[in-house]
């Protein structure tokens, strides 16, 4: 008998005929013997429509009502989990987050996790229920209902691992497991059969979303081994875990790509000390994420300063930087979205050279402009044309031969 959190994600609960699918493979692992934790996501499409709704109601919805809003729909899977495991005749009982002890701190539609007392949860499985807890939802110490950000269903089902001390925590997608490339873009990628946190880590921060980034660094913190398989099939699917030894003599393990971003030029910026730190805090006080950023050499006295946004935030950043350049005294700036990050990953790169080489060479070949590159010890980044996004992504992976 083993102590399981499995989690299933939106496709997997997107119709009547998902959901008692799911409680099929629930019901076999609950007559095995297993004590099971069930964190279900909204239906495929519902958060989306949901957030649809708001915006047609209001052009800035409060934080604290779209938390309000969006939890409803977890609400909806949980429910209905639980029936059709009771139409199976198996125990089973719906707990949103706050009734599964999911504590956050404030943060409305992306609030942290502080503490989870499973309380209920343990009570109604020693009664021999299978719990469904509703994924993406906590609630704050004051009582109101939070969410963990977009796709934090699996932060949630990873965390119950933790505080529950599960033996194992299952992911459930609509994949079977974490692939060297998103199999959709590249029909030839690879299933990964184990990877280490914090080449998961790299590749869900950087476009892979597969996995929700914070989850697998909640992981890695809480040392929560963990496996990404599919809800449709039984085939094994990749184990995430700590780094070994034996995982560094795989140069890449992956490619990515994070489509929706803007690039951002400030030029003939004075170079003198306080422009950057000025522009910087302007952009984050605005709640503007900055990601790369890269300052030309100056000459005669200035220098153009480029960086990249997610392209949702270009709107409220435009004015932001509108003001600061004229502040600065820059001569000129320019914003354009239309841009992507492609990205390649991998922990053996520490002890590899020729990665950046590769990497250019393939994208040179194909005929495609590299804008920024960035570069940390496990990943090289680079900005590209979003239209030459899919192409790169299959080139890089070809060069690589990461692909069957
Ligand atoms: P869920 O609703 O189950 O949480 P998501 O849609 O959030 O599922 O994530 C699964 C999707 O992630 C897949 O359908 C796939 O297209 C995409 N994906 C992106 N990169 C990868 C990758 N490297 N490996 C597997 N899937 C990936
Ligand atoms: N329903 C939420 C979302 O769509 C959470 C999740 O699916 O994990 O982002
Ligand atoms: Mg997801």
């Amino acid at each position: 008998m083993s102590f399981i959190v499995q989690k299933y994600g939106g496709t997997s609960v997107g119709t009547a005929e998902r959901i008692r699918n799911v409680a099929t493979r629930v019901a076999e692992s609950h007559r095995a013997g297993h004590r099971l934790v069930v964190v279900v996501s909204a239906m495929s499409g519902v958060t989306d429509g949901l957030l649809k709704l708001a915006r047609e109601v209001s052009p800035e919805p409060s934080a604290r009502e779209i938390d309000m809003l969006l939890s409803t729909g977890e609400q909806q899977t949980i429910a209905l989990t639980a029936m059709a495991l009771h139409s199976l005749g198996i125990k089973a009982v719906s707990l949103t987050g706050a009734q599964a002890g999911i504590i956050t701190d404030r943060l409305h539609t992306k609030a942290k996790i502080a503490n989870i007392t499973p309380k209920k949860v343990f009570e109604y499985l020693d009664s021999g229920h299978v719990v469904i807890v509703a994924g993406f939802q906590g609630q704050n110490d004051d009582g109101h209902i939070t969410t963990l950000g977009r796709g934090g269903s699996d932060l949630t089902a990873i965390a119950m691992a933790a505080a529950l001390k599960a033996d194992t925590c299952e992911i459930y997608t609509d994949v079977d497991g974490v692939y060297t490339a998103d199999p959709r873009l590249v029909p030839t990628a690879k299933k990964i059969k184990e990877i280490s946190y914090d080449e998961m880590l790299e590749l869900a921060s950087l476009g892979a979303k597969v996995m929700q980034a914070r989850s697998v660094e909640f992981a890695k913190k809480f040392k929560v081994k963990f496996e990404v398989r599919s809800s449709f099939n039984h085939n094994p699917g990749t184990v995430i875990t700590e780094e070994h030894a034996a995982m560094e003599d795989v140069v890449l393990r992956g490619v990515s790509l994070e489509k929706n971003q803007a690039k951002v030029t400030i030029i003939g910026v004075p170079d003198k000390p306080g422009v950057a730190a000025g522009l910087f805090s302007a952009l984050a006080e605005s709640g503007t994420n900055v990601d790369m950023i890269v300052q030309n050499v100056s000459a005669q006295g200035t220098t153009d300063l480029t960086f990249t946004i997610n392209k949702d935030d270009l709107p409220s950043a435009r004015k932001v930087i509108e003001a600061q350049a004229a502040q600065i005294g820059a001569r000129n700036h320019t914003a354009q979205d239309g841009i992507a990050k492609l990205s390649v990953v991998g922990i053996g790169m520490r002890s590899h050279t020729g990665v950046a080489a590769t990497l250019f060479s393939a994208l040179a070949q194909a005929g495609i402009n590299i804008q920024m590159i960035s570069t940390s010890e496990i990943k090289i980044s680079v900005i590209i044309n979003e239209s030459e996004g899919a192409r790169a992504t299959q080139v890089v992976h070809d060069a690589f031969k990461l692909g069957n």
